[in-house]
């Protein structure tokens, strides 16, 4: 299938490991110009220099944290710069941390908020002028199965990235008459470093070893596995192309079948 991206400018966030470099991969395999974003240069750098390398794409760098009030100005604001008008934008970062549901605290929801909706939010609002005016734009958020079955030391995480899905839906039916796109994916469990931090947080509360807390996780997961990013990383990218002009406002699990309820 050809997706139509070709030449296309594409912002991803948290683009340096994970699910946002496996996205960032297949746009740059799509043959998108990009700008990434997260919080080390380092890294950042070193997965520009891959992007390079391994597909001749042109690969700008962003160093921001979405927990930063003025990220989002800072991020869109040089991703124009070096690229002209986004026509594609991933929303995406890291994940708060974990928590007891019955011992969150102001500090702790502001900083989550701002990580999870505020800043995705105010992202996608000053690029989504652009979009509309030049009639063509993909918005995704890489958000979590969590959207859908709260995850129980993850109530940072539940409602922040919740408070972005009711953004997300409400936005998508404003624009969707001006060729612009707003859609979610929910991943399950995905092996990256963050899953890894996940797992061992849970190994040290229920002194268990990560392993034993990987292996009972999978056992969860009708797969019997966790996904490996591209598979999240090409779906996303299916959502950013031009095939996919006709689907907005939607929340797809990439879950291996974790999700047991009915979408
Ligand atoms: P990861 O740790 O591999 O990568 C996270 C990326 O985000 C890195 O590039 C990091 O530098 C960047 N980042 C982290 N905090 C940031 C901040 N404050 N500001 C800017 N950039 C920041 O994680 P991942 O597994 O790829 O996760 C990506 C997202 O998907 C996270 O929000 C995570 O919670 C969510 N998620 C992951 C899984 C999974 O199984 N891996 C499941 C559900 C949801």
């Amino acid at each position: 299938m050809d997706l139509g991206i070709s030449g296309r400018t594409a912002l991803v966030g948290g683009a340096s490991s994970g699910l946002g470099r496996a996205t960032a991969e297949r746009l740059a395999a799509e043959g998108c110009r990009l700008a990434i974003w997260a919080r080390g240069a380092e890294a950042l750098e070193a997965t520009a220099a891959d992007l390079r390398d391994r597909f001749a794409a042109e690969a700008v760098v962003i160093t921001a944290d979405a927990t930063d009030p003025e990220a989002a100005a800072r991020v869109a604001r040089a991703a124009v710069e070096a690229l002209g008008p986004i026509d594609i934008l991933v929303l995406n970062a890291g994940g708060p941390p974990q928590v007891d549901p019955t011992a969150t605290d102001p500090a702790g929801w502001a900083s989550a908020f701002q990580l999870l909706a505020t800043t995705p939010i105010e992202l996608a609002t000053r690029i989504l002028p652009t979009m509309r005016e030049r009639r063509w734009g993909r918005i995704v958020a890489i958000m979590s199965w969590g959207v859908r079955q709260p995850i129980e030391l993850l109530a940072y995480s539940n409602a922040g990235r919740s408070a972005l899905a009711a953004w997300m839906k409400t936005t998508a039916r404003v624009v969707a008459a001006d060729g612009v796109t707003i859609n979610g994916v929910l991943p399950g469990r995905f092996d990256t470093p963050r899953i890894a931090a996940v797992d061992r947080g849970v190994a040290e509360r229920t002194g268990r070893t990560p392993e034993a807390v990987r292996a009972a996780n999978e056992t969860t997961v009708p797969a019997r596995r966790y996904g490996q990013p591209d598979e999240l990383g090409s779906f996303v990218t299916y959502l950013c192309s031009e095939p996919a002009r006709y689907q907005t406002g939607t929340f797809s699990a990439v879950d291996g079948g974790l999700l047991e309820a009915l979408p």
